[in-house]
């Protein structure tokens, strides 16, 4: 293992200095975020007082049991979730194989069946049997399906109707929305690029105009918003990026005002990620907004700049991991925005995911690791686009690549050959990054 700590950072004595200083004048913000140091200050003190070493340990079993019981059963707290269903399969399975926890054949093909069962006429897929399709859970059950990775997982998506649904929410902008009927925002671009990119429909005609739209989302903050003109926020911030980098485009932003937004989000006291300026700090932006590091990292190595470390990512990869380690299990399994706050699997997946980026630099050539704590911490990487581990990434872009690309006939004037680029340079400009 390289590039370990000796020592933590919240061990030593000036991180008490990193705390927030509202200079006399009392908000409601400054309220709130004190009360938040004080809850994490405790943490870091209990830490201190067991252990002298830094040896953070990540609680794999625990984890591992909470995810599985999942799988088959969840309380009743998840009714509200029901229209969400492909994005539990997700969650859960993403978070198994970053703990490399095989799921069972049995498990896998019932998943399969489920997702069969979400899978609208019309094409997409809905948050639940019956429902309308929608392109959040149609990103899900895809990255679902792509991580079991089996035929039966693959023979689920029909990808000529994927390709209606798409077209049925695609606006004349180069936005989308997020379902017939339904909201426009950022997030519809990213899901209907990632899912279109992995299966092979991706033309150019569908995303018209989707780059300027996406441009214009991206504020004086230096940060992504939902829509144009609203605040910068780290999940559309991820989200539409990395639909600019599937459509081959992230040098378009302002790549130098993005990364200086989004390392200013790493909070100094926590070491975790807030969503947005002067929000407190949540274990899920952990892969939202340190996920977008990988990617800029890229960016700016493919635009030139000769100063990137070959080692690191541009965020303090050891203070995100104590911040998850020591602030974000729950000691019965599961991972949580913040101390005090319940365990989920959306939580669970996220924190595991930062978790993941911020142990591991690079691609499969260049590969640096910086593991805290015991060497059983250790994640699988995750594709810092799809959030899916890069190998069922390129297994699935494989699979689909051999499959002919449905005729887009709503594209005039050009062969369904001539493609706007290869879905794999995604993943293989990814793992080209340093
Ligand atoms: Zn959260």
């Amino acid at each position: 293992m390289d590039g370990a700590p000796r020592t933590l950072r919240c061990f030593n004595e000036r991180h008490a200095a990193e705390m927030l200083s509202d200079d006399g004048v009392e908000t409601v913000t400054s309220v709130e975020q004190n009360k938040v140091e004080r809850s994490i200050e405790e943490v870091f003190t209990a830490y201190k007082q067991i252990h002298s070493l830094p040896q953070p340990t990540l609680l794999r079993e625990q984890h591992y049991l909470y995810l599985k019981k999942g799988l088959r059963h969840l309380s009743d707290a998840y009714e509200c979730l029901d229209a969400s269903r492909p994005w539990l399969c997700f969650w859960i399975l993403h978070s198994l194989e970053l703990l490399e926890e095989p799921i069972p054949t049995a498990v896998a093909s019932d998943v399969c069946q489920f997702l069969s069962r979400c899978q609208s006429p019309t094409g997409g897929f809905a948050g639940g049997p019956g429902q309308h399709a929608h392109l959040a859970p149609t990103y899900a059950a895809v990255n679902a399906l792509c991580i079991i990775g089996t035929e039966e997982a693959y023979n689920v998506i029909h990808r000529e109707k994927l390709l209606d649904f798409l077209w049925s929410v695609k606006q004349p902008d180069g936005s989308f929305v997020m379902h017939v009927g339904g909201e426009v925002d950022v997030r519809s671009a990213y899901c209907a690029a990632s899912v279109a990119s992995l299966t092979n429909i991706l033309t150019p005609k569908l995303f018209e105009d989707t780059t300027s739209w996406i441009l214009r989302c991206q504020n004086w903050e230096g940060g992504l918003s939902g829509v144009p003109g609203l605040e910068a926020h780290g999940g559309y911030t991820f989200c539409g990026t990395a639909a600019l980098v599937i459509l081959g485009k992230e040098h378009m932003l302002d790549l130098k005002a993005l990364l200086r937004w989004v390392v200013s989000r790493q909070m100094r006291f926590e070491g975790g990620f807030q969503g947005r300026c002067n929000k407190l700090v949540d274990g899920c932006y952990s892969f939202w907004q340190a996920g977008l590091l990988p990617l800029l990292h890229r960016a700016l190595f493919k635009e030139g700049e000769s100063e990137l470390s070959r080692q690191r990512w541009m965020f303090e990869q050891q203070a995100l991991q104590e911040y998850i380690l020591l602030c974000c299990q729950n000691p019965t399994g599961g991972l949580v925005d913040k101390p005090g706050k319940s365990r989920d699997f959306y939580h669970t997946c996220y924190c595991l995911s930062g978790l993941s980026v911020a142990q591991h630099f690079g691609n499969q050539e260049l590969h640096h690791e910086m593991i805290l704590g015991r060497e059983e911490n250790r994640l699988a990487p995750t594709h810092p686009v799809y959030n899916i581990c890069p190998e069922k990434v390129a297994q699935a872009l494989q699979h689909f690549l051999r499959l002919p690309a449905p005729e887009d006939d709503r594209w005039t004037g050009a062969s369904a050959g001539d493609r706007l680029s290869d879905p794999a340079s995604a993943s293989g400009s990814v793992d080209n990054q340093s």
